[in-house]
C-alpha cells in the first residue's frame, strides 16, 4: 500500500514541478559574472522525494561569455547540488543527529520506504549541521560586533548558565601537533565545551530549586574558551539574560569557566558545584588513608560540615595545618588548599541556599551525556573536528526546539 501511495505521489509531484520553458521575456537572467545567462534548453533530472524519486524538467541558461550555467529552478527548491529533496535531507538529518548513520539509514528504510547510502545520510547531516553552525556563528559575531539591546518583556526571577568540558574521540590528524593537556583528557579526544541556559521561578517545601520545565537550552562546539564564551553569551543574551533579576553561573573548579563567567556575565552569582568540591575532598581523604575506606569516611565526616557549610577559610587552614612527611603529598595539599582558597566566595553554599538557589552543576552534567555522549561517543566512533561541530550544532538546534525555525529561514531565505 505505502508503494502504491508512493507511485502515485512521485507521479503527481513530478507534474507539480513541471516547469514551462521561459517565454520570450524571461529567456535571460543575471549571471553572477555580471553579464546576462541565456536560455538554452529544458533539461531533465530526478531527486529522491519522500514519496520516492521523481523526475521532471527544468530550464538551463548558460553564460556566454563565462560559460557558467545556472537552474534557477533548483535554488528555488533548495536541491542545488544535491539529489535529495529538502524533506528527505529533512529526515537523513533527524536520524543522523540521533543515531549512529548506518542505523539511521536503516531507519529511514524501515519507516520512510526510501532507500539511501549510509554515506548520504552521513554527508547531509553533517552539511545541514555544518549550516546551522555557520548560521550560529553569524548570529554570535554580529552579537559580539554590536552592543546587544536591552529587551523588555516579562521579568525571569532566577536565570543560570552551567558549563562544563567533555572529551571527544577524534581522529588523529586533530590531536597531532597539540601540546599535552593540563587535564585528565585521554588521548585522541578533544575537549567539546558546553554550556546550557535554564530558568527557575520557585522552590519546593524544603526551599530546594525547582527548575522550570522545558527551559534549558544548550550550545556548545570544540572550540576555545574564548570563543566558546563569546557563543554562550549569545544564547543567555536570547534567553533573556537582560530579563532576569538574578544570574547565576555554575561550573566546577575549571579556570576557562570562571574568567568567561567574569568577562561576559559579570553580574552573575558564581557557585563551584558542591559534589566537585566534595570530590576534592575525597581525593585528600584517600591521599591521607590509602586504602583504608573507614578512616577516610571518618576524616570526610569531620571535615566535609566545613565545606558544606561555606566555612572554606577554616577548611583552609586546618588542610595547611596538617603535619605529612611525603613531599608529594604536602605538594597535593597545598594544591587542594588552593583550590578551596580560591573559589572560596564560590562556596558559600549556606547563603546560596537561602535564596533558593541550586548549588550543582547536574543540568550541564546531564547535558553532556544527553547532547554528547550518547550520539559523538560511542564506541569505534572517531570525529574530525568539524563533523563533530556540526553534529554538535544540529543536536543543540533539535534540543532546543529551534530546528522548525532553521528550516523555515532556509525556505525564505
Ligand atoms: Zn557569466
Amino acid at each position: 500500500m505505502r508503494a502504491a501511495m508512493h507511485q502515485a505521489g512521485a507521479v503527481a509531484l513530478g507534474q507539480l514541478l513541471r516547469c514551462e520553458a521561459p517565454g520570450v521575456k524571461e529567456r535571460e537572467i543575471a549571471c553572477s559574472c555580471g553579464h546576462q545567462a541565456r536560455y538554452r534548453e529544458m533539461r531533465s533530472r530526478r531527486i529522491l522525494t519522500v514519496v520516492g524519486e521523481v523526475q521532471f524538467s527544468r530550464p538551463w541558461y548558460l553564460c556566454p561569455q563565462c560559460h557558467e550555467g545556472q537552474f534557477p529552478a533548483d535554488s528555488v527548491l533548495d536541491i542545488d547540488r544535491t539529489d535529495l529533496s529538502p524533506g528527505v535531507r529533512r529526515m537523513l538529518a533527524l536520524v543522523g543527529s540521533e543515531a549512529p548513520f548506518d542505523h539511521g539509514r536503516r531507519q529511514i528504510e524501515l519507516l520512510a520506504g526510501l532507500q539511501v547510502t549510509t554515506k548520504s545520510v552521513e554527508r547531509t547531516t553533517e552539511s545541514i549541521g555544518e549550516d546551522i553552525a555557520q548560521r550560529d556563528q553569524l548570529e554570535v559575531d554580529r552579537a559580539i560586533q554590536l552592543d546587544l539591546p536591552i529587551i523588555l518583556g516579562e521579568k525571569i526571577p532566577v536565570l543560570y548558565i552551567e558549563m562544563d568540558g567533555t572529551g571527544v574521540p577524534v581522529v588523529k590528524k586533530e590531536t597531532l601537533g597539540r601540546t599535552a593537556r593540563t587535564d585528565e583528557l585521554p588521548a585522541h579526544t578533544r575537549e567539546v565545551k558546553l554550556g546550557c541556559v535554564f530558568t527557575q521561578t520557585t522552590w519546593d517545601e524544603q526551599g530546594y530549586a525547582i527548575r522550570d520545565p522545558n527551559s534549558t537550552t544548550y550550545t556548545g562546539a570544540i572550540e576555545t574558551a574564548s570563543e566558546f564564551g563569546k557563543r554562550l553569551y549569545w544564547e543567555a543574551w536570547n534567553r533573556g539574560w537582560t530579563r532576569a533579576q538574578k544570574k547565576v553561573v555554575i561550573g566546577d573548579g575549571a579556570e576557562w569557566i570562571w574568567n568567561n563567567a567574569d568577562q561576559h556575565f559579570p553580574s552573575a552569582v558564581q557557585i563551584v558545584d558542591l559534589f566537585h568540591a566534595r570530590q576534592h575532598l575525597w581525593t585528600l581523604a584517600r591521599l591521607l588513608y590509602p586504602g583504608n575506606l573507614p578512616h577516610q569516611k571518618r576524616w570526610m565526616m569531620r571535615h566535609q560540615p566545613k565545606l558544606d557549610g561555606g566555612r572554606i577559610e577554616q577548611l583552609v587552614s586546618f588542610l595547611r595545618r596538617l603535619n605529612v612527611s611525603f613531599p608529594a603529598l604536602a605538594e597535593s595539599i597545598r594544591t587542594e588548599a588552593a583550590y578551596f582558597e580560591r573559589n572560596a566566595e564560590r562556596m558559600r553554599y549556606p547563603v546560596f541556599r537561602r535564596q533558593h538557589l541550586f548549588v550543582g552543576s547536574g543540568v550541564i552534567e546531564a547535558g553532556c551525556k544527553t547532547v554528547i555522549g550518547s550520539r559523538l561517543k560511542q564506541s569505534g566512533m572517531f570525529w574530525t573536528v568539524k563533523g563533530a561541530n556540526s553534529i554538535i550544532a544540529l543536536r543543540c538546534c533539535q534540543l532546543n526546539h529551534r530546528i522548525e525555525n532553521y528550516w523555515e529561514a532556509r525556505r525564505t531565505a
